[in-house]
């Protein structure tokens, strides 16, 4: 533990720069999986930001008039896509967190195994290991293309 404190205070270090090395460490100790959740926290920082920005962008008071509403420029259009994007990101961040909390980060919520730490340093909010993911996205299609062709026999 004490190596692992040390592994992580270095990291954080790194990261940040030594200033609050030691009130971060000790906040630190408090959850299981310390590295995770602050990762976790960077990113919904990076995303609540980028939702601010685009946010002002878009609805800046007196910017457009109420008939002007169906004209939003291509720029604004994309700012709203990537807005639901960024609050969908949110969202996972915000549940990664939850599991955190729970003591279960790190855990596919399919099958029970842990989920290699290769794939949460590049998808800290990653619920499923990656054949579970495959899995379930494979029958997603599936399931799309079946309602798609007979609606109606679902449920
Ligand atoms: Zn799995």
């Amino acid at each position: 533990m004490a190596l692992m404190r040390k592994a992580i205070t270095k990291v954080m270090a790194a990261r940040k720069g030594a200033r609050n090395t030691e009130s971060e460490t000790t906040a630190l100790e408090a959850v299981p999986k310390p590295t995770y959740r602050d990762v976790l926290l960077v990113r919904r920082t990076e995303v609540l930001e980028q939702l601010g920005a685009q946010y002002d962008n878009v609805s800046k008071p007196g910017r457009v008039a109420e008939d002007d509403q169906a004209t939003l420029s291509h720029e604004e259009f994309l700012n709203v896509r990537l807005n639901s994007l960024d609050y969908e990101r949110l969202k996972m961040i915000d549940e990664a967190l939850d599991r955190v909390q729970a003591g279960d980060y790190g855990i596919c919520q399919r099958c029970e195994d842990p989920i290699p730490a290769r794939r949460l340093e590049v998808l800290p909010w990653a619920k499923y290991c990656v054949v579970c993911q495959e899995k379930i996205s494979r029958r997603q299609e599936a399931e799309q293309e079946e309602s798609a062709f007979a609606s109606h026999t679902s449920r």
